[in-house]
């Protein structure tokens, strides 16, 4: 084969890719990350997500304290995520026992009267010991950096790898 032969398939394969992806990102379900009272969210980010992602104590401040907020939250009827416990930057690369995992989950459970089974650490950072502990003895279900790519992820504040209008672009 010629290099200009090698070079036209290599670009057909690069479309090919970029656009299968881009279709399951049409079409997989979106993702709202970072939702806690005291981050402000437009609720047009609400309405079209079909997962959010909770953050049970933020700023030391646990969502459970305000019941009117977990009710607005709740009204939506989303697929809810518990998003780390405190979202302290790279939470989830440090080892976290039981019991700091059982307090986000107890204030998450105070707060929409179920527990969470899903789980998603903040910027994904997530050790192998702390993974099997959310796993083995909580049985979460982890959404992973790998699974992350193939949503359109947005955030309430804005603060994510891209900003959310390249998540609805792409
Ligand atoms: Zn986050």
């Amino acid at each position: 084969m010629k290099w200009k032969q090698i070079i036209k398939i290599f670009i057909l394969v690069l479309i090919i890719l970029f656009l299968s992806f881009f279709i399951i990102r049409l079409f997989s379900s979106r993702h709202l990350d970072d939702l806690h009272p005291s981050i402000p969210c437009d609720e047009e980010l609400i309405k079209k997500s079909d997962y959010l992602a909770v953050i049970p104590k933020y700023d030391n401040e646990s969502i459970s304290n305000n019941k009117e907020w977990c009710n607005y939250i709740k009204e939506f009827n989303k697929s809810m995520i518990m998003h780390g416990v405190y979202h302290d930057y790279n939470e989830f690369d440090t080892l976290r026992n039981f019991n700091y995992i059982q307090e986000g989950r107890n204030i998450f459970f105070d707060c929409f009267g179920f527990n969470p089974t899903e789980f998603k650490s903040p910027q994904l950072a997530l050790s192998q010991d702390n993974k099997k502990i959310l796993k083995e003895e909580f049985n979460f279900k982890i959404h992973t950096k790998f699974t992350q790519i193939f949503h359109k992820v947005y955030h309430c504040n804005d603060s994510g790898l891209f900003p959310n209008w390249v998540e609805d672009l792409l």
